[in-house]
């Protein structure tokens, strides 16, 4: 089973991959772990992704890509992996179709655990003031003021990731808010094949009109669009006047799924 885990920092993807690990004896791999083990082990790209990590931003596609190229290639990786905190932007994701395609392996699924940002900050404020009050020692990005730098950087470039795996029949969301156990009893549920099957039959369904991302780019028509450009009407009627946007850019052309709560 090769799954990959969506959901901004803090979401929970870590604990729910750990369990997905037991569950199907696959392996976890987290490009955050692997960075923070560069890092401390002093290597070359540890030394090139530290700063950058501690300012909460993404570490390029490159080292990342290249990370996670080697590790899937390790024996222990053949049975299947839960990839945690990658893919985190389109190029990402567009890479790793491009891997797997090469060693003729397919994902299972992307499993997106939405979440409440307002409550993810205040969770990350009472897990910081109980390390400190047990004197326990804080990443350095782990502090309320990092983590919206890193909320930002995920809507900007992870959050359209799920729209990537939608169109590919492949998405599959869950309430990241529920308690652990429900959250992984809803992708034990959404992992079964009749999961399976729904996520592929939602992606075949045409999608519903109204747009509800500010993140979604208006189509690059120059039309009446042009004109309505940057508001909620224009974006909506952009779909049905002329041309879609460019694919390349990995963004849909008029509407978005849905967006995280914003808050904080
Ligand atoms: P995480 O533990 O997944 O939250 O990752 C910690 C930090 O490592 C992030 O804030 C980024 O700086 C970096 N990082 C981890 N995974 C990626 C990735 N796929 N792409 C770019 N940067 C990453």
């Amino acid at each position: 089973m090769r799954l990959i885990l969506l959901g901004p920092p803090g979401a929970g993807k870590g604990t729910q991959a750990q369990r997905l690990v037991a569950k199907h004896r696959i392996v976890q791999l987290s490009t955050g772990d692997m960075l923070r083990a560069a890092v401390a082990a002093a290597t070359p790209v540890g030394l090139r992704a530290k700063s950058i990590m501690d300012r909460g931003e993404l570490v390029p596609d490159e080292v990342v890509v290249a990370i996670i190229a080697d590790r899937i290639d390790q024996p222990d990786a053949k049975r299947g992996f839960v990839l945690d905190g990658f893919p985190r932007t389109v190029p990402q994701a567009q890479a790793l179709d491009r891997l797997l395609a090469e060693r003729g392996l397919k994902l299972d699924g992307a499993i997106e655990l939405k979440v409440d940002e307002g409550i993810l900050i205040k969770r990350i404020e009472t897990r910081v003031a109980e390390m400190t009050a047990r004197g326990e020692k804080l990443r350095a990005d782990d502090n309320p003021d990092v983590l919206r730098g890193r909320l930002v950087a995920y809507r900007a470039q992870t959050a359209p990731l799920a729209d990537y795996y939608a169109r590919k029949g492949m998405l599959k969301t869950v309430d990241g808010m529920a308690p652990i156990d429900t959250v992984t009893a809803a992708i034990d549920r959404l992992l079964s094949p009749a999961g399976v099957g729904k996520a592929k039959a939602a992606a075949k369904k045409p999608k519903p009109a109204q747009a509800k991302s500010t993140k979604a780019k208006p189509a690059k028509a120059k039309t009446k669009a042009t004109a309505r450009r940057g508001s909620k009407a224009g974006r909506k009627t952009a779909k049905s006047v002329k041309k879609p946007a460019k694919k390349k850019s990995g963004w849909r052309k008029s509407t978005t799924r849905r967006r995280l709560t914003k808050a904080g």
